[in-house]
């Protein structure tokens, strides 16, 4: 059993709410993607895993790093450092900052999710300013492959790197130590017209913890993920597209079963992230959520059977 701890220091003048809160619970189309790499991955069966070490072991860090409305997660676990977004265009320097101030000047992999300024704007400087291994993103339709600077950024940081960008592929699992990276979306078979639903889903398994991440996807993409047969159970739940009411339905949230909810939006942002049903929902099945508009940058520590979760700023 794993044992939900409530978060150890707090800012922004938000400590009691928090604490009832918590307690109450391209280059254009074809330069683009001449970067992506012939995705010859050996694709294991998602139900056959097993984490494979002792649980007693197994150690996971989740960083929620505040870049206000976007996204941006390290995970450490298995000795991997694996980024997941780097927010909006000029905010990569931030992330960088954050980054190299826990020590962390290598990334075994960094993941744009979904092509979209508010995930993948920082990821230039980030390419350019560590050292990074690998590249994840999604392999969009031509149709929905953007054309502009954000995206055009990116590819050129990778192309300088002379890195290549593997395709994210649902059925794919990497490992490190003793934790796993298990790509649940997209799938070959996906046909969406929205790039959001293209958001790389990705499930870190590290002994007896979960952190689940995904993107902006919609609904629709949260069913799908479940009738194609992936276990989605998780701790920590990175809802998705900010806590938008398009996403985080009963069924996915009901079989994602979190104890935590990482909602990651700005202060007052114009789209008022997250949405009051997704809220509803969050509080009805006493799940923490975890702000980063109300608390900023959040160290989210799974070890020894204890999830512990600290506001940094
Ligand atoms: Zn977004």
């Amino acid at each position: 059993m794993i044992i939900r701890r409530g978060i150890q220091e707090r800012s922004r003048g938000y400590a009691a709410l928090a604490s009832l809160v918590l307690f109450l619970l391209c280059c254009m189309i074809c330069g683009c993607d001449g970067l992506f790499e012939q995705n010859n991955a050996p694709t294991e069966n998602l139900q056959m895993y097993f984490p494979p070490v002792s649980e007693s072991d197994a150690q996971m860090e989740v960083h929620i790093i505040d870049v206000g409305q976007g996204d941006c997660a390290l995970v450490r676990g298995g000795g991997a450092n694996i980024l997941v977004d780097a927010g909006e265009n000029g905010l990569g320097s931030r992330v960088v900052e954050y980054l190299k101030s826990i020590g962390v000047t290598r990334l075994d992999w960094v993941v744009g999710s979904h092509p979209h300024s508010d995930h993948i704007g920082g990821l230039d400087t980030v390419i350019s300013k560590l050292d990074v291994d690998n590249i994840m993103m999604p392999r969009l339709p031509d149709e929905l492959v953007p054309i502009n600077q954000t995206y055009t950024d990116v590819l050129d940081a990778v192309e300088k790197k002379g890195l290549q960008i593997t395709a994210a592929k649902a059925g794919d699992v990497f490992t490190f130590g003793d934790m796993a990276m298990q790509v649940l979306s997209p799938s070959i078979n996906s046909n969406y017209s929205d790039a959001n639903d293209y958001s790389v889903v990705l499930r870190f398994v590290c002994g007896e913890f979960e952190y689940l991440t995904t993107g902006d996807i919609s609904s629709m993409v949260e069913i799908d993920i479940i009738d194609n047969g992936y276990d989605v159970s998780a701790d920590i739940l990175k809802l998705a597209h900010h806590g938008s009411y398009t996403g985080t339905c009963r069924s996915f949230l009901n079989a994602v079963d979190p104890m935590y909810a990482v909602i990651m939006c700005g202060h007052e942002n114009d789209y008022g992230h997250p949405h009051d049903a997704v809220m509803d929902r969050i509080y009805e099945n006493k799940i923490s959520p975890i702000r980063t508009d109300r608390l900023g940058n959040v160290k989210i520590v799974c070890n020894d059977g204890v999830i512990d979760v600290y506001a940094l700023d």
